[in-house]
């Protein structure tokens, strides 16, 4: 460690919980934060400060205006540009500590590319929104035996449980499958930024613990949270259950893309088209779309406004629709404008 990371770092190795060999742990540790929403801004910004020595982060959406309530990495500036946020978020994090390797990645996790987007991550941070990905993102952590810790928040509520395999449940074992019925989401039923930040700084704080060497010392607990109506918990997490298909059975369906579904639903008045065969020319699809409506552009998308509906494409041929949450209607307007 170099004088300077000591200073930087003096008052994480002060703390005994870390020291100055939990802090050289941390300077060499890789994390991978699957979205940059609320949670991931909040564990970004705090793993770059505590001195992470390499983080990725995978996002498949832009900035917008309503993101910036709870998304502490974004600016209005973010949002005008309609920047996508693993963008944004590089920038900023490059920002807040140049000693660190920063990465951000402009994509869509996914069983077709998580083994190659989390490969040689320590740990993964879950910032998503769904059961889906977190189920990818556990079938991947079961697999190759690397923790990760689950979070998740809506309203005023919020929950974190860390997932360490060989050692803990998993999420299988306490949700064996995805939550049936209408879901309250952000979308719905709001989210305060104050629960989104405790609930990614409880995932931080276990992180931490993990990749500094005190993981024998963490008791796995579920921690949940009520900002509103001002009740913390903490419980004990249940033994792994001997019939979980992921951590017992290892049938990763999730990870086979068995379970995926060629359009999601983003929880907002959207529908995201992720089938896409071939990478788009958005420098020509630009020039076509332009002589339709208005196209804003910028070198990672292009906007194209068609009202009501709010197309976002990406070069990879994904393309967040906002305005229906009817797939028909996204997969139609995606054939119309796009192409097939
Ligand atoms: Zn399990």
């Amino acid at each position: 460690m170099t004088y300077g990371d000591k200073e930087r770092y003096s008052r994480q190795i002060l703390f005994t919980g870390i020291g100055e060999q939990g802090q050289q742990r941390l300077l060499s540790s890789r994390v991978t934060i699957v979205g940059c929403g609320a949670l991931g801004s909040v564990q970004a910004m705090e793993l770059a400060r505590a001195g992470v020595g390499h983080l990725t982060i995978i996002d498949r959406d832009y900035v917008e205006p309503s993101n910036l309530q709870r998304q502490l990495l974004f600016e209005e500036s973010d949002a005008a540009d309609g920047l996508p946020k693993a963008v944004a978020a590089e920038r900023i994090l490059r920002r807040i500590n140049s000693g660190i390797g920063v990465r951000g990645l402009v994509e869509d996790l996914n069983p077709s590319n998580a083994d190659d987007l989390l490969d040689g991550a320590d740990l993964i941070l879950d910032g998503t929104d769904n059961f889906e990905t977190r189920y990818l993102i556990n079938d991947f952590a079961v697999n190759c035996g690397v923790p990760w810790i689950y979070g998740a928040a809506v309203g005023s509520y919020g929950i974190e449980m860390p997932v360490m395999p060989g050692r803990t449940a998993c999420l299988r074992c306490v949700y064996p499958e995805p939550p049936s019925g209408a879901q309250l989401t952000c979308e719905n039923a709001g989210v305060l930024n104050t629960v989104t930040a405790i609930v990614a700084s409880l995932q931080v704080a276990d992180a931490l613990r993990i990749l500094s060497g005190a993981q024998d010392h963490l008791i796995p607990r579920i921690t949940t949270v009520d900002v509103w109506a001002g009740a913390v918990r903490q419980t004990e997490q249940p033994a792994a259950d001997p019939d979980c298909p992921a951590c017992v059975r290892h049938e990763f369906v999730y990870l086979r893309g068995e379970r995926r579904a060629p359009i999601s639903l983003c929880g907002r008045n959207a529908v995201q088209i992720h089938n896409s065969t071939q990478p788009l020319d958005l420098a020509q699809l630009k020039i076509r779309l332009g002589a339709m409506g208005e196209v804003r552009a910028n070198e990672f998308a292009l906007r194209f406004f068609h009202t009501p509906f709010e197309m976002t494409i990406f070069a990879d041929g994904r393309a967040i629709i906002k305005g229906t949450t009817d797939p028909g209607v996204a997969r139609s307007l995606y054939a119309r404008f796009i192409g097939n």
